[in-house]
């Protein structure tokens, strides 16, 4: 627990937050890996100033986890505390063809409130796991669409001032493929997005659509991270690895899948190091066969 100051913790209690010593990552993320962590889980946004204050004044680093479904967390104890808002609130506020969306909503389900207002344009990511917030962050994107085109202003809370920011795409910030520019300590609380008005039945007819595609492509019945790795430049990932025959390649627990070989899922009660190697051992035989580096598109959280 690197979190010991008893004051602090009482105090964090009547900010609005709730402090959760000790927790495995393995049961906060999609790939059930990792080791011990504190957790704090902002209850109320007004939290945060105070918490990250107190943090700081103590030197204590800080993180942010969303739903987890993108972590790769090592299985030592964290040197770290993270952050999680609490999705108390679904709340989308609609106007006109622009929606507002608090980060810790599940971004699966926002798609299909917005369909349901005949609000279409971000089907594509209906089945991406995991919380608006953490999509903003990756730009997470599937099916030719990216959450950050669709971005028209972010509330961020910036951890280096304690400053909550209003940041349009013009001012700033961008977003490229699984990545965009906000600065490490900066927390997404909620997101505008500007949206196509199109019938409920056609985006639903498109939602299932996809969700099929996904289903019959990867193995979403398994403990995984999505892909593992970015895609070169005009290459598919998937592909390479499977080329060099390794769907089925395991190292400990970890396996790569034989659906889509750019997911590795976790099917032997795998530890964070058995990915770590695997993802070793699959870096080494693409550069050695293909001369392509390949970059994580999992994040990984080590001390
Ligand atoms: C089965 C499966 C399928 C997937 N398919 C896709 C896909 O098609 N396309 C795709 O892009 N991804 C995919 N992913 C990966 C993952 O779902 C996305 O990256 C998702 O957007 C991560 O959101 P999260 O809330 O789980 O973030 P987390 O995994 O919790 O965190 C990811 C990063 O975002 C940061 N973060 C989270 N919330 C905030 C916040 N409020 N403010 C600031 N930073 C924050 C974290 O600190 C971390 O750096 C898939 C994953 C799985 C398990």
């Amino acid at each position: 627990m690197i979190l010991s100051d008893p004051q602090f913790v009482a105090q964090i209690e009547t900010w609005g937050a709730r402090f959760a010593p000790e927790q495995p990552l393995r049961e906060h993320t999609s790939l059930g890996v990792g080791g011990p962590a504190d957790l704090i889980v902002i209850q109320r946004l007004e939290a945060l100033e105070p918490v990250t204050e107190g943090l700081r004044q103590r030197g204590i680093a800080w993180g942010l986890l969303g739903g987890g479904t993108n972590v790769l967390a090592a299985d030592e104890p964290h040197q770290k505390v993270y952050l999680r808002l609490a999705p108390n609130s679904h709340d989308i506020e609609f106007r006109g063809n622009t929606v507002r969306v608090p980060a810790a909503a599940e971004l699966g389900r926002s798609v299909m409130e917005c369909a349901k207002r005949n609000l279409g344009g971000m089907e594509g990511l209906v089945g991406v796991p995991g919380s608006v917030g953490g999509a903003l962050r990756m730009n997470a994107g599937a099916y030719g669409t990216e959450i950050g085109p669709l971005v028209r202003s972010i509330t961020v809370f910036r951890g280096s001032t304690g400053r909550r920011e209003e940041l349009v795409p013009q001012g700033g910030v961008s977003f490229q493929y699984r990545k965009s520019s906000f600065a490490s300590d900066d927390i997404m609380l909620g997101v505008t997005l500007e949206l196509k008005e199109r019938p409920f039945r056609e985006i639903l007819d498109h939602v299932k659509l996809l969700n099929q595609r996904r289903r019959g492509s990867q193995p979403l019945k398994e403990k995984s991270a999505g892909c593992i790795f970015k895609n070169p430049p005009g290459l598919s990932t998937g592909k390479l690895i499977d080329e060099l025959g390794m769907k089925g390649t395991g190292v400990g627990g970890a396996v790569v899948s034989e659906r889509h070989a750019n997911f590795l899922v976790n099917r032997h009660s795998a530890t964070a190091s058995d990915f770590f190697r695997l993802m070793d051992l699959i870096r080494e035989r693409v550069l050695r066969a293909y001369g392509v580096e390949l970059e994580e598109e999992v994040i990984v959280w080590k001390n």
